[in-house]
């Protein structure tokens, strides 16, 4: 947000046109999966993925105010909640992802898993997926290349953009063939650039590129490329921040669903159910390799109160399955109004990570208008989505873990009537 004088006393605007309601809503409280405006409007939440088990959920607000009570501190000291909550944080990994430095946002997170990975490989460069976003430090925007219409990188030369597939867009019956296709394809990307001299530090991505529009690679991708990675040298970085800690269903982290281990985790958004809170998981080996590391408020006790009371909420309340079962429910609904409704071009993701592919009823090419018009509908149905993906034609289903069946139902209700109303409009 940017805040401005001008000739009323203070104006708020977003610089970030991309993804926003360009009318935002004026928050006056939230709770659970609902949103209050200030003239009394309920709205459902269908895409806050950092009130992760839910807006101002009752155990992380009192775990956060008994905390603040007791001691606010910054670094220098060690307490028993610090070690409470990196016990159970690290009990949700495998054991080979051993220690944690805890900070304050993804942003931190990521850019701290850079230098990690350049410190331990002695290389410069990183692969990233094009089309994707890993924060807004300077270390970032230069390998978040859906920035790089507004925002050239400067060293170009270090950051290798290969594509990424969507097993959406493959045939069925080609999995297999076009999966080695395209670990092929990255392989050769990778190796070109060995061979002209660049040294690799690591390959970093979401596994579910949520920011692309929640695509999906096909299943034994990551399998080869990790391989081609760590063939050329580099460590392979999860940027878990949008899709950890159990929104995708089954799988409490989302590397798990593709069956690959990453050398590095990063963790931000729905860690504190927002608070900033965020973590970088790796081994023992690569976290040596960075010498001193200090944050002022990376990892304070209030933080860290509220950490672990999201994972005593999510296990407490055994969110992870509910969220598997709402999400079944979700994506069953759309798939079949996919079935009647040509403008739906596919539905990805799972569990409450989902997104839906907007497309032009006659051309099946990306409709980021109709997308619009859907997203300013379903705001006067009083539920709130947001779009993402290169063409802003995919809308985000991330809504906080505790959505029920109920609201599912409901967003299908409106969804269908929604689409029904656009359609007869032709
Ligand atoms: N990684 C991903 C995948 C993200 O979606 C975001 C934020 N949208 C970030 C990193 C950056 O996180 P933050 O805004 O907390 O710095």
């Amino acid at each position: 947000l940017l805040f401005e004088r001008e000739d009323e006393p203070i104006v708020i605007r977003r610089p970030c046109a991309l993804q926003f309601d360009s009318d935002p809503i004026h928050l006056a409280r939230a709770s659970k999966q609902y949103i209050y405006d200030t003239a009394g409007n309920e709205y459902l939440d269908a895409s806050n993925n950092t009130a992760h088990v839910g807006h101002c959920h009752p155990h992380v607000v009192s775990a956060g105010q008994s905390q603040m009570a007791r001691a606010a501190c910054s670094q220098g000291y060690v307490c028993d909640v610090q070690k409470r909550y990196l016990k159970k944080l690290l009990e949700t990994l495998p054991e080979k992802l051993s220690v944690c430095f805890l900070l304050n946002s993804g942003s931190e997170a990521n850019d701290l898993a850079l230098r990690l990975a350049r410190r331990y490989t002695g290389g410069d460069d990183i692969v990233v997926f094009e089309n994707t976003y890993h924060g807004n430090l300077s270390s970032l925007i230069e390998i978040s290349p859906k920035l790089y219409r507004y925002e050239e990188p400067r060293n170009r030369e270090s950051i290798h953009v290969i594509p990424l597939p969507d097993s959406c867009h493959i045939e069925r019956e080609n999995v297999p063939h076009e999966t080695d296709r395209l670990v092929q394809e990255a392989r050769s990307l990778i190796q070109a650039q060995v061979k002209r001299g660049r040294s690799i530090a690591g390959f970093l991505s979401e596994i579910i590129v949520v920011n692309a529009g929640v695509v999906v690679p096909p299943n034994g991708y990551y399998q080869g490329l990790y391989r081609a990675v760590r063939e050329a040298g580099g460590l392979c970085i999860a940027d878990e921040v949008q899709t950890g800690l159990g929104r995708m269903g089954e799988h409490f982290w989302a590397f798990q669903q593709h069956g690959v281990l990453p050398d590095i985790i990063t963790i931000g958004k729905q860690l504190g159910n927002g608070y900033p809170l965020a973590a970088v998981i790796t081994t023992r080996d690569i976290a040596d390799s960075i010498g001193d590391f200090v944050s002022t408020y990376g990892g304070n006790p209030v933080a860290c109160s509220m950490g672990l009371a999201v994972l005593e909420v999510i296990q407490n309340e055994q969110m992870q399955s509910s969220c598997t079962m709402v999400g079944y429910i979700l994506k069953e609904g759309l798939v079949n109004l996919k079935a009647r409704y040509s403008c739906i071009g596919s539905i990805r993701g799972s569990g409450l990570c989902l997104g839906v592919e907007i497309v032009g009823y006659n051309s099946g090419n990306p409709d980021p208008f109709t997308t619009n018009e859907i997203k300013d509908r379903m705001k006067a149905e009083k539920i709130l989505l947001i779009s993402q993906g290169p063409d802003h034609n995919v809308l985000v289903i991330t809504p906080p873990m505790c959505f029920t069946t109920e609201n599912a139902r409901r967003f299908l209700r409106s969804f269908e009537s929604v689409l029904a109303a656009i359609q007869s409009e032709g």
